[in-house]
């Protein structure tokens, strides 16, 4: 089921046409659908109801809106963030400091004391013992101890594009799994620091369970392997990573699954689980929508220039990544064309060759599957601004782009 379906008047956003949207909004527009997030959420906590004990924290940097994060705080999640403006959004969002997760390879001693202050429920140590050190210091001088966790890299290949891949040996994620240990040890002996678990993050866009079930068997080893040590382990956060469906035959693992995945190698740990989804809620439930400006004849085929560019959504450019194209109120006709932005780079192409509906100047049509990592990456560049953000719940709309303020962005 999509939430983004085809009806008598032309492409809806549940019971709303997307042409009301661009009326009312102009375009490009990012359109998400609230049943869509909610329903996103709700299938991966029920699938994760099999295991015994788990959290959800959403990986705030998919998708910052603060209405798509409300949402998802209503439906029991809290945040995986990476910096301190993440941090105040999701706070301003509703979601309490103790459910939030500070992941971040580089968090600055300023991010890190706002976070001991606002009560943050979960450190996630990931680089250099020092990181621990600082955090505990600081935790100290407040009279407060830092719950953390020691993000391991696991050094297994998630299969994903060498962009989005974090668990290998020479990534700058989390801290090799040989050296853990020892370093565990050292650093449960701070005093302003309460190590509880491990943590990892292999990559994301991952359409296979094999590499994260490896990683997770390494993972389980190690938590045998600091128990025998003596401490403590009450919390294993598995990371976030799960692939969703870009192209209609797209194969991904199915939330059950990932589940049945998950309690076969936990299934002794005893520890709270913690999972850090993104892309898996937040990705199938919005579009892009765009208006055609041009129809160009090219060399070999025609180039249609949409008024979306790569500022707007960033994946094509950045990872080659494939996002369906469909148009809005479709004549039935095809073309093979290249789909480009108006952005002053060659990098700015959506697609190549690619077999679409047939379009014409002045027609909208829509980019499929950008609810993550799409405002999420946009920018100003060529002085273009940031695209509008548009919530559909039912037959109603709002515009919920908030721009990012300047008291968010200084940290
Ligand atoms: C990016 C990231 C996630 C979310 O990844 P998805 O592929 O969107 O699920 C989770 N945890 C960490 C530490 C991340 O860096």
């Amino acid at each position: 089921m999509t939430y983004f379906d085809r009806r008598d008047s032309g492409l809806c956003a549940e019971g709303v046409p997307l042409p009301a949207i661009a009326d009312a909004v102009g375009t490009p527009v990012h359109v998400y659908s609230a049943a869509a997030l909610r329903d996103a959420a709700r299938r991966f906590t029920a699938a994760l109801s099999i295991l015994p004990r788990t959290r959800t924290a959403f990986a705030v940097k998919a998708n910052p809106n603060s209405a798509v994060l409300h949402l998802l705080a209503g439906c029991g999640f809290g945040a995986d963030i990476v910096s301190g403006g993440e941090m105040r959004r999701a706070l301003g969002a509703g979601i309490a400091a103790s459910d939030i997760v500070f992941s971040g390879v580089g968090k600055t001693d300023r991010e890190l004391a706002d976070a001991l202050d606002a009560g943050i429920g979960q450190f996630n140590l990931k680089l250099e013992e020092e990181e621990g050190r600082v955090l505990a210091a600081l935790a100290q001088a407040r009279g407060k101890r830092a719950v953390a966790v020691l993000r391991v890299n696991p050094d297994v290949d998630g299969g994903t594009h060498a962009k989005i891949s974090t668990g290998q040996r020479e990534n700058k994620f989390g801290v090799a799994i040989a050296d853990a240990p020892a370093m565990y040890d050292r650093l449960s002996r701070l005093d302003g620091l309460d190590l509880v678990g491990v943590a990892l993050h292999i990559g994301s866009q991952l359409h296979d369970l094999a590499p994260l079930e490896a990683a997770y068997e390494r993972i389980g080893s190690l938590v045998i392997d600091l128990r025998a040590r003596g401490h403590g382990i009450t919390r294993v956060d598995l990371g976030g990573g799960l692939g969703i469906p870009y192209r209609v035959d797209d194969v991904v693992p199915t939330l059950d699954a990932y589940a049945a995945m998950v309690a076969g190698v936990t299934r002794d740990w005893d520890v709270d689980l913690i999972f850090e989804p993104g892309r898996v809620v937040a990705g199938l439930a919005g579009v892009l929508m765009t208006r055609v400006i041009w129809v160009k004849p090219g060399a070999d085929r025609p180039f249609v220039i949409v008024d979306a560019a790569m500022n707007d959504l960033a994946r094509p450019a950045l990872y080659d990544a494939f996002h369906r194209f469909e148009a809005v109120a479709p004549d039935g006709e095809r073309m093979v064309a290249n789909i480009a932005g108006p952005i002053c780079e060659s990098g700015d192409v959506f697609a190549l060759a690619r077999d679409i509906d047939r379009v014409r100047r002045g027609d909208l049509a829509v980019f499929h599957a950008t609810g993550a990592y799409g405002a999420a990456m946009a920018s100003s560049y060529n002085c273009r601004p940031l695209s509008p953000q548009v919530l559909v719940d039912g037959d109603q709309f709002e515009i919920v782009a908030d721009r990012f303020l300047p008291e968010e962005f200084a940290a």
